[in-house]
């Protein structure tokens, strides 16, 4: 097995006002993402939570103007599907409903509404609502792939709460089946697809295995789905991974098994909650079916605005240079959700 999980302490030098200018010696980690081997940094800073917020100003704003995923106008403000793709024009199971998006990021881009609730708290997100949302997603995605074969590339995407660039506060996703992958998407797809040539095994078989054996960063399992911190975050706080296993494309996935990723993720929004995170983006990657080497998986991370000045929690190193660091160890943040999937 070939994946490595490098890391390197590294150090820097200054004279410290604090200390009289005396010579300080600040280390930090580097470390190579094991799958594309991008480097990210981890610098540890002082262990707190974000502080506790009130979100009522927030939802007592957002219902301002009028909400169009809300049940009175849902069915009056949101496009329809045109007749040759979906003749019933918007897809309904239980409370989640799907229809397309009008401002379209892809040739096949449609929104997920969750909930017929404007506002869901994070603790308050059940499995059933989770899984009908997912089973949603995949009978509009294989529509799609019976409709069009060129749009292979299927992602879908969740920006929960203002700071994670959602527009609407009604809980949302975007399901996109597009003609291209995404770029980040794609450099999965490349680097799976280049450790399969190179060791003749799935990479992502192959994480499962090592991460379960070395235990840092397994947190646990949710029926078959395998949920992990990731080993070079992508954001400050936390990075979460979930692998959903055997399963090339989000399109093989039965319910059954959206049943388990939304139990996980029932658990992974308490640990949330509790550590006074109210935002995240979460993002699921589908891969191609016949290829063989990548398995569908999603990965989510808070995101937060720090102090009272509402510091971005992104800088330049995120959006212009794709560089990223952490300010907690994934291994730290991994024993605490353990507690959650315990049981
Ligand atoms: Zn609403």
């Amino acid at each position: 097995m070939a994946i490595e999980f490098r890391r390197e302490r590294l150090q820097a030098r200054f004279l410290d006002p604090r200390a009289d200018f005396s010579e300080k010696v600040h280390s930090f980690e580097v470390r190579a993402d094991p799958l594309t081997q991008a480097p990210g940094y981890i610098y540890e800073v002082r262990r707190v939570s974000p502080q506790k917020k009130d979100l009522s100003p927030v939802i007592q704003e957002s219902l301002n103007g009028e909400c169009p995923f809300c049940p009175q106008a849902v069915d009056r403000l949101t496009p329809k599907f045109v007749a040759e793709l979906l003749p019933q024009g918007r897809i309904q199971v239980g409370e989640a409903r799907l229809f397309p998006n009008a401002m379209p990021y892809a040739p096949y881009s449609a929104i997920l509404v969750l909930s017929r609730q404007h506002f869901v708290a994070l603790p308050d997100f059940t499995r059933e609502m989770l899984t009908d949302g997912l089973v949603a997603s995949r009978t509009y995605l294989q529509r799609v792939q019976e409709y069009d074969s060129r749009a292979k590339y299927i992602y879908i995407g969740w920006n929960y709460m203002p700071p994670s660039g959602g527009s609407q506060l009604h809980p949302h996703l975007q399901v996109e089946a597009a003609y291209f992958p995404a770029p980040y998407q794609k450099e999965m797809l490349e680097a799976s697809r280049q450790y399969r040539i190179a060791n003749g095994t799935n990479f992502w078989s192959d994480l499962v295995i090592k991460e379960r054996e070395l235990g840092e960063r397994f947190i646990g399992n949710t029926g078959s789905i395998c949920w992990m911190t990731s080993f070079v975050p992508r954001a400050r706080l936390l990075d979460i991974q979930a692998v959903f296993q055997h399963r090339e494309t989000f399109l093989d996935i039965p319910d059954e098994e959206f049943g388990y990723f939304a139990s996980g993720l029932e658990k992974v929004f308490r640990y949330m909650s509790d550590q006074n995170f109210y935002s995240f983006n979460l993002s699921i990657n589908s891969g191609i079916a016949g290829d063989g080497y990548f398995w569908t998986q999603a990965r989510l991370v808070p995101r937060m605005t720090f102090s009272r000045l509402e510091i971005s929690d992104c800088s330049y190193y995120d959006v212009l240079q794709d560089l990223h660091f952490g300010n907690r160890y994934p291994e730290d943040t991994c024993r605490e959700l353990k507690r959650y999937f315990e049981g």
